[in-house]
């Protein structure tokens, strides 16, 4: 894919999204920095941003070869991926098959326990009014998507569980939860966007049980980078590996 990147379109807490001289094309650039709490805990950790961009990419590739719309293109080279322009819904969709995290904390639920069917949560993605719980009545009040469109993600992020639970589990990874945004593209199609990686999602080691994602920042525990690189090197055919000359 040959176009041009132009300036910056958007500043998020770890990724920058660019123009480029394609109007329904950007290119989101992986940025080192961290962050836990809604911004209150930061940090910058070399190589950070380059293995999620390989990995988003490679999520982003298995989702799409199951059929799954997503805005992914293209990772020209790791750090750096071209996407689809999408007009963002601003809902953090959260689906949880394990007990984890935030969840243990606000309800009486065991860590650790499992969620058959899995929990689908959606937060509103605000950082002003702190990610607020959302429901159906709340969201369609907003205006934010509608009853088609809240449905239609739902579909979505169960199938994408089936697909990562599967894909994982042959790799020797449990996923626990993670976080999804949307968003619709130039046709109003709704398509999985921003990222998939350890940075949104819980990856526990199957051997170990120990997690390879940012629960380790959260703790304030070494290590981040490393658990992210074993992450890229337990998913990564060699295939990929030499295709984005991923440093392993
Ligand atoms: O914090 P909590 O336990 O609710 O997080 C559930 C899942 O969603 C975790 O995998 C976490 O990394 C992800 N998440 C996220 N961005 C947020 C909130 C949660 O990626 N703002």
């Amino acid at each position: 894919m040959n176009v041009k990147i132009n300036g910056p379109l958007y500043s998020g807490k770890a990724k920058d999204v660019l123009m480029t001289d394609d109007p329904e094309i950007v290119a989101v650039r992986f940025r080192d920095d961290i962050t836990a709490g809604d911004g209150e805990k930061k940090d910058t950790l070399e190589m950070k941003g380059y293995y999620n961009s390989v990995i988003s990419a490679k999520i982003f590739e298995v989702l799409e070869g199951a059929g799954v719309p997503t805005q992914y293109l293209e990772l020209p080279e790791p750090g750096c991926m071209l996407a689809r322009k999408l007009d963002m819904i601003p809902i953090e969709v959260i689906l949880r098959n394990i007990a984890a995290g935030s969840i243990v904390r606000r309800f009486p639920f065991t860590e650790g326990q499992k969620f058959r069917p899995p929990i689908i949560q959606m937060d509103y993605k605000s950082d002003e009014h702190g990610d607020p719980m959302l429901n159906e009545d709340i969201i369609l009040a907003l205006g934010i998507a509608t009853r088609d469109e809240i449905s239609e993600i739902r579909r979505m992020t169960l199938k994408i569980n089936d697909v990562l639970v599967e894909f994982f589990r042959e790799k020797g990874i449990i996923l626990p939860d993670f976080k999804l945004e949307f968003g619709r593209d130039s046709s109003g199609r709704i398509r999985l966007g921003d990222e998939v990686s350890p940075d949104t999602c819980r990856l526990w080691d199957m051997e170990t049980g120990k997690p390879l994602d940012k629960d380790i920042f959260r703790r304030g525990e070494e290590g981040v980078v490393s658990a992210y690189r074993r992450v890229a090197e337990m998913i990564l055919e060699m295939e990929d590996i030499e295709r984005w000359n991923v440093k392993i």
